[in-house]
């Protein structure tokens, strides 16, 4: 009896001992267990945190505080300021804008012999058809103008026509922009020393009256013989300073031609350019206007374009007088 006593206390501790190991395991594995999914909180904690941080990167960029202020600047433009004329010497449209771009070149307007507008750049965009040029403040045009190209060779006539629809085509971008009346120049007059377009076959005074500027300007006060006589030019000397010179230098920059012409006294070859391209845009009565050489197919340079006679002092006074204005004063 004893000994069976004895097996059954062994027994009993025994599992005593077993129970006490499945409680520790358990308890531990609990443990264990706990500690696991604090760890994975932290971590995908963490995630969120860092998740949260690249959202903020991507989503919160610094707002760009802007105020207008814009009514507060007083002294700004837009950037059209001046209208520049052109002749194609390509007698077609299509094979002008072939020329262009073959050129790398462009031009916003060009105006067919039948008076069809062809808008190949918009207004405000850049087109380059000026190349080096200047004329009053601005310096290389291709920046402050709109450019109109108008088919003809460069030794024709312009059919009235086309001079027509140029003239309002213009209008209209005076009116959007308010260019100024001397701001609508030719190429000649942007760079004198290169460039001899419009030609002179250009009716300006068509193209004008059209307009609706410069009233009168193509109307002189002054006989005939006033008109022709040769006021200045190189024939007399031009190494010689002259006042008159001078002065006449001083207007022509005033009126446009400041960067093209020297104001120095003598009638040198810049001045020369100038006067011609005066003379070719405001004198038509006495310019001789261009043909082309038969056997070269150059121009045929004409020496008394380059002259300064008395119509053409008339003009330029007129134009002085004339253009201190804005269109808008005319609206
Ligand atoms: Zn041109």
């Amino acid at each position: 009896m004893k000994s069976d006593q004895r097996t059954s206390t062994v027994y009993l501790l025994l599992l005593a001992i077993l129970l006490v190991v499945v409680i520790a395991t358990v308890v531990l594995s609990v443990i264990v267990l706990t500690r696991t999914n604090e760890q994975a909180s932290q971590r995908a904690s963490c995630d969120s945190v860092q998740t949260t941080a690249t959202a903020a990167t991507t989503t919160q960029n610094p707002s760009i505080n802007v105020t207008d202020w814009r009514y507060r600047s007083i002294y700004h433009r837009h950037r059209i300021q001046v209208i520049v004329l052109h002749d194609t010497e390509v007698p077609t449209v299509e094979g002008t804008v072939d020329v262009l771009n073959q050129r790398n070149l462009s031009v916003h307007y060009i105006a067919g012999v039948d008076g069809t507008i062809y808008y190949l750049v918009d207004q405000t965009e850049r087109a380059y058809h000026a190349g080096i040029s200047s004329w009053g403040s601005h310096v290389g045009l291709n920046d402050a103008s709109i450019g109109i190209e108008i088919v003809n060779t460069g030794v024709d006539i312009f059919p009235d026509v086309q001079v027509k629809a140029v003239a309002a085509l213009c209008r209209k971008i005076i009116e959007k922009w308010n260019i100024s009346p001397q701001d609508i120049v030719a190429h000649g007059d942007i760079a004198p020393s290169r460039k001899h377009d419009v030609s002179g076959w250009f009716n300006w005074t068509m193209f004008y009256a059209e307009v609706g500027l410069f009233p009168g300007l193509f109307v002189s006060n002054i006989t005939t013989a006033q008109q022709q006589s040769i006021l200045l030019s190189t024939s007399a000397n031009s190494a010689v300073f002259d006042a008159n010179v001078q002065n006449l230098q001083q207007r022509l920059s005033d009126y446009g031609y400041v960067s093209a012409i020297d104001v120095n006294g003598y009638f040198d070859t810049k001045t020369e350019f100038v006067v011609e391209a005066f003379n070719r845009h405001f004198c038509p009565e006495f310019f001789v206007k261009e043909g082309l050489n038969s056997s070269t197919g150059d121009y045929i340079p004409h020496p008394e374009n380059r002259r300064w006679y008395g119509i053409s002092e008339e003009r330029l006074t007129y134009l002085l007088e004339n253009t201190v204005r804005d269109l808008c004063a005319q609206c």
